[in-house]
């Protein structure tokens, strides 16, 4: 069996920031507690909590001096918050999110109704959205949920995209949203990271050679499942967390498995992966074709 990996995978500048500020704040004896997953990956939670730093979900549940707020950013009111209950911010939101925050400011303060694409109970469109008058914005995840609003009662409109989405499941709901009001716009706010990454796997998933795609990520990591998306419309794909997940039964007959990985996947679980899959090849013996 041989295994090839995609061109562009896993961990991504803003995580990677997130993680060392962390690891930097430890080293140098720091106490404090993350809000929420640092980032969405089972591992490197567990990791961050061998560190002394725990998880909270809430700010009233933090004892120590310290507050982490994760990469993918959390409300405005959220750093006032933290102060009043005298602790000290740890921010590492990831640019591109502090980005959308501020473009969204800027349209509302133009007069724009806002439309978030993306999953209303994500932490990252939270962020966007948890402050503002609920009159002045939507979350939408469905083409029937755009279907379903009056769109030409807006005087404008901006639609902003959570930084992980696949834009090609929301074609369909924005051009209805362009059709029923001349005077939307698009910003363009799929970080580069998630575009590489989706590119690089629907590039994996074609190629001939490939019978099965493995993708690692975090059980509660969106830009994971939606690289498995992509990919399991094009080659048979599975979801792992880590090399544990794997079902040798998957394998029966596959001569090439491809390997991507999300943005909030450290490269050693990616190498653990692909360690496994050589060894089960050792195991059975000396490829017959090579
Ligand atoms: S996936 Fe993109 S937006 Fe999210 S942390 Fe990484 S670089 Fe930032």
């Amino acid at each position: 069996m041989r295994v090839k990996r995609a061109e562009k995978y896993g961990f991504c500048s803003g995580v990677r920031i997130a993680d060392m500020k962390v690891r930097k704040f430890v080293a140098s004896g720091g106490r404090g507690a993350i809000l929420g997953q640092v980032v969405h990956n089972e591992r490197v939670v567990e990791e961050m909590e061998r560190l002394g730093m725990r998880t909270v979900n809430a700010i009233e549940e933090v004892t120590e001096p310290v507050i982490v707020f994760s990469a993918h950013g959390v409300p405005e009111s959220y750093h006032e918050h933290a102060r009043l209950r005298g602790l000290q911010v740890l921010d590492t939101t990831c640019k591109f999110v502090y980005d959308i925050h501020r473009e969204s400011r800027r349209a509302l303060a133009e007069g724009r109704h806002l439309v978030f694409m993306g999953d209303p109970n994500h932490r990252e469109v939270i962020g966007y959205t948890h402050d503002l008058d609920p009159a002045s914005y939507h979350v939408l995840t469905t083409r029937e949920q755009a279907r379903a609003i009056d769109w030409s009662v807006y005087p404008a409109i901006e639609i902003f995209y959570q930084t992980t989405l696949n834009t090609d499941d929301f074609e369909e709901a924005v051009r209805f949203i362009e059709a029923s009001n001349p005077n939307t716009s698009r910003a363009d706010t799929v970080c580069y990271a998630t575009k590489e990454n989706q590119q690089a796997a629907r590039k994996l998933a074609e190629d001939p050679e490939v019978d099965l795609v493995l993708v690692i990520g975090g059980k509660h990591s969106a830009n994971t499942r939606h690289l498995w998306e992509i990919t399991s419309r094009i080659r048979p794909s599975y979801l792992i967390q880590g090399a544990a997940d794997i079902d040798p039964a998957w394998l029966k007959g596959v001569s090439c498995v491809g390997l991507t990985a999300g943005a909030s996947t450290p490269d050693s679980i990616v190498d653990e992966v692909e360690t496994f899959l050589l060894g089960l090849t050792e195991a059975s013996g000396p490829d017959p074709s090579s």
